[in-house]
């Protein structure tokens, strides 16, 4: 096992790492930008190093000052989180070829899968259904609408060095195609400095499922259950649950095959998920998968019992998996609920600032992974996320029960929250019912926006 870990990151993602390491034994050294300096969970870190300023550029995405501080401190090995540097193929390849290891997957996975229609041709190789789009990199205007007119509209522009719920457009008919390419091409380009796009048919209404994978540098991999992550605003997820409930056993069984078939090609290790979307006939078509540990990976920790970043480092340590397939067992009910900085009222904006008042929910199956504390400001150059709300329960009636009970007792105040927008969701029938998909919230909830 390493003496000592480095955690590329910050906020709640920081403190999570810094908390598997204590457990583990392991000294963990943080890092902060200038805007951080202040921030409560360094202190509960064995060092805190400053990396620069508070811009991203000049911080947690600036691989010289990483390096620099990973040797400054001595580690062994560097935690990326999510977010920032986490899925960037070059940084997990400088780590290593300046002996750090990397607590992530293999460089040439991450690389490989980075690009989403690498990713689909590796999926087919797995014989794991894709969403039906014109493969093999860019189009061009008169490939996209040929393909759009095989698959039929509407169809869903993406870019291909896409994230983060950006880069997406639907196209409804043939009229709009050439103008929607183009600003997709652009929207690509300002975005991710690459102007690539291709199509995909758009489903109708789909749920997002995803399958929480772990596999260590030997070549064991397995499945740690599904997820199902449907409830988003604009791409962007706001409540996380597991498993996927309305799913037939041999439906999850089967997405949970596909995903370790998936890694195994690849030769990934680590832990990783491999997102799906689910149509109404339950048929599931892989979109993407995620190089990371994901800021809904809790819900699956509840109800498998595995703690998901202590594997991490064990497996990046070369400790073997040792758990079997058949001890992954998913018991009851988990929910996670996104606590972001955000006036809901105002389109979401960031609502950065000082948190004056704080009451933390507790009681049985509650978890609350944040790194705030009333008297901490929340600085404005980072995203939103304070806190990540979790509950189980034995079902999911009684989970969504406990949230309901738990976001009533959270108090977050001198800030706008996303609390309001929860607690509505928790007492909507369409929700308890477990009727939703990827398009609810912006076609039922907030049809204005
Ligand atoms: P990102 O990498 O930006 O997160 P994804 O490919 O994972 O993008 O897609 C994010 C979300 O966009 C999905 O969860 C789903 O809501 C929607 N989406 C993506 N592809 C399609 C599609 N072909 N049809 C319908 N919705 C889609």
């Amino acid at each position: 096992m390493f003496q000592r870990i480095l955690v590329a990151n910050r906020g709640e993602i920081a403190l999570r790492v810094i908390r598997a390491c204590k457990e583990l034994g392991v000294e963990v050294v943080a890092v902060y930008s200038q805007a951080d300096r202040d921030a409560p969970y360094l202190a509960l870190a064995d060092r805190a190093i400053c990396i620069g300023k508070s811009a991203s550029t000049d911080s947690y995405l600036n691989i010289p000052r990483l390096i620099a501080a990973a040797e400054v401190a001595d580690v062994q090995a560097i935690h990326p989180g999510y977010g920032f540097l986490s899925e960037n193929p070059q940084f997990a390849e400088i780590c290593r070829s300046c002996n750090f290891e990397f607590i992530g997957p293999p460089h040439e996975a991450i690389r490989k899968m980075g690009l989403k229609t690498e990713a689909k041709r590796i999926a087919a190789e797995a014989k794991v259904p894709s969403v039906p789009g014109s493969d093999g990199g860019a189009v061009s205007d008169a490939d996209a609408l040929r393909f759009a007119r095989a698959i039929g509209f509407p169809v869903l522009i993406k870019a291909a060095a896409g994230g983060g719920g950006k880069g997406m457009r639907v196209c409804r008919d043939e009229a709009s195609l050439a103008g929607a390419l183009q600003t997709a091409r652009n929207e690509a380009e300002a975005a991710f400095k690459n102007p690539s796009v291709y199509l995909e048919k758009y489903i109708d209404r789909p749920r997002h499922v995803e399958v929480q994978i772990l596999g260590d540098v030997h070549g064991d991999v397995i499945h740690c259950w599904d997820r199902d992550c449907s409830l988003q605003r604009r791409h962007q997820k706001l409540v996380e649950e597991a498993p996927a409930s309305y799913l037939p056993i041999e439906v999850r069984a089967k997405l949970g095959e596909a995903a370790v078939r998936l890694a195994r090609t690849v030769g990934y290790y680590n832990a990783g998920t491999c997102e799906f979307l689910v149509d109404a006939d339950n048929n599931f078509y892989f979109i993407e998968v995620n190089a990371r540990i994901q800021v809904e990976h809790p819900v699956t920790e509840m109800v498998t019992g595995i703690d998901l970043v202590k594997q991490q480092i064990r497996i990046a340590a070369g400790e073997p998996l040792g758990i079997r397939q058949e001890d992954v067992v998913s018991n009851g009910h988990s929910i996670e609920v996104r606590i972001n900085s955000e006036d809901p009222d105002h389109d979401f904006r960031p609502s950065p600032g000082k948190i004056t008042g704080l009451r933390i929910p507790g009681g049985p199956g509650v978890r609350w992974d944040s790194h705030i504390q009333a008297g901490y400001s929340v600085p404005p150059n980072y995203d939103s996320l304070v806190g990540k709300l979790i509950v189980h329960a034995p079902t999911r009636p009684e989970a969504v029960a406990r949230m309901r009970r738990a976001l009533d007792e959270l108090v977050i105040d001198g800030v706008k929250t996303t609390i309001p927008l929860h607690r509505t969701i928790f007492r909507n029938k369409d929700f308890i019912e477990g009727n939703v998909d990827t398009t609810w919230v912006e076609r039922v909830l907030m049809p204005q926006g």
